[in-house]
């Protein structure tokens, strides 16, 4: 996908967004500032700002002081702002319970406001999202784990993200 240039509409409350340059990657991303807060964003771009030491202030300094609008009902399928198709809901992080929308048509990616500091703050570092990822396994399968789960337990965090938006659940 690449960066749009017209205005976009947040796909949770339909408030107009606001493009913010995340000036340390020169990546435009669009941000619900005068609604719920929620971010769109093509899904390599949230590779840049998913973990914690990413810098994000660029859109925190949209958010500050301004009211979010609270979003009731997230059961609502969301329309792609960009190109219109409706977008699928997968879950990033069990923990938190952290959904994404991402549109399979144009990679587009939807996070409500407050997923993405969510997201960010889970684990501490790549090391622990594995160890974490390691245990609850081992609880769910314990010791059949098959050269299936096996593969998905080598995955990276990023790599699990990924599969997220792709529509899997682990
Ligand atoms: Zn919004
Ligand atoms: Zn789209």
């Amino acid at each position: 996908m690449r960066d749009t240039k017209e205005v976009l509409h947040c796909p949770a409350c339909n408030a107009e967004m606001k493009k913010v340059l995340i000036s340390h990657k020169n990546v435009w991303v669009d941000v619900c500032v005068n609604g719920c807060h929620g971010i769109f964003l093509d899904n390599k771009e949230l590779q840049f700002i998913d973990e914690k030491f990413e810098d994000m202030d660029d859109i925190t300094e949209e958010l500050t002081d301004k009211p979010s609008v609270v979003i009731a009902d997230d059961s609502v399928e969301r329309i792609c702002p960009v190109c219109k198709a409706v977008m699928n809901r997968a879950s990033a992080s069990r923990k938190f319970g952290v959904k994404i929308d991402t549109c399979y048509s144009c990679g587009g990616v939807f996070l409500d406001g407050g997923e993405l500091v969510k997201l960010r703050n889970e684990y501490e570092s790549q090391a622990q999202q594995k160890e974490e990822f390691d245990k609850f396994m081992n609880l769910k399968y314990g010791n059949e784990i098959d050269d299936e789960i096996n593969k998905v337990k080598n995955k990276t965090f990023r790599e699990l993200l990924k599969w997220a938006i792709d529509g899997k659940e682990f």
